[in-house]
């Protein structure tokens, strides 16, 4: 099986665990301390199967009524599946996506925090949680502002309930990465939050030499989209 660039997805999702092993062993850190989350948004069942079958078991969605469409069935076929939901929630669709994913990466605002405690309550399951902070302030992109993440943090906390292990940031495209992933990293550790989700396709490596616990790679696994 290829890629969308016609490249095995064995030996491109082989490539992308040699850079993470070599990020690792560059920043000091155990490889078992990033978890890589494989992105596989827009690719259907036949290009996730082979990158299941090469032993990746981690997958990022951005979208939940695509991932409601392709993973049940590929999870009913492969126990030990984790999803991720890395793109942005409305609150509509919190009860399918505390259902459907383990981890949620885009708590960005209060109304999204009563959704998702109401279904954490009602379905009994906990999604690992994480805030997505918009370090670069772009208007047009979802997050926390930098200097409301503290209060929103607390608030997660203490008026809805919520467990936040981590925060997740998406630097702007024309910036250099580094200065936003150590800001996230710092907003991280005032607030005692142990995870990170940053990193990307270009730019997992930056993430991991600044501390990134969830590096999301899609097309440097699953080719061009
Ligand atoms: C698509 C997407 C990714 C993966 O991006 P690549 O550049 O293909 O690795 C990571 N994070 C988020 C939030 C995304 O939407």
């Amino acid at each position: 099986m290829t890629t969308a660039d016609g490249v095995p997805a064995t030996s491109s999702l082989a490539s992308v665990e040699a850079g993470i092993v070599r990020a690792c062993r560059d920043a000091r850190r155990e490889r078992c301390s990033v978890t890589l989350v494989a992105v596989s948004k827009t690719f259907d069942t036949d290009a996730i199967a082979p990158v299941i079958a090469a032993g990746q078991r981690v997958f990022g969605e951005n979208r939940v009524q695509e991932a409601k469409g392709k993973w049940p069935a590929l999870m009913a076929k492969h126990p030990g599946i984790a999803l991720h939901l890395i793109g942005p929630l409305q609150s509509n669709k919190a009860r399918e996506a505390v259902a459907l994913f383990d981890a949620i990466h885009s708590v960005d605002r209060p109304s999204i925090c009563g959704a998702l405690a109401t279904e954490i309550a009602r379905q009994n399951r906990r999604p690992n949680l994480f805030v997505q902070i918009n370090t670069g302030e772009e208007p047009q992109k979802a997050g926390i502002a930098p200097a409301d993440a503290d209060d929103f943090i607390a608030r997660c906390r203490d008026t809805y309930g919520l467990t936040i292990a981590g925060l997740m940031c998406i630097p702007p495209v024309d910036d250099a990465p580094a200065p936003h992933f150590a800001l996230a990293a710092k907003i991280a550790r005032r607030n005692g939050l142990t995870q990170l989700s940053m990193g990307m396709s270009a730019d997992f490596a930056v993430a991991i030499a600044l501390g990134a616990t969830h590096v999301r790679v899609g097309s440097a696994i699953f080719g061009t989209r």
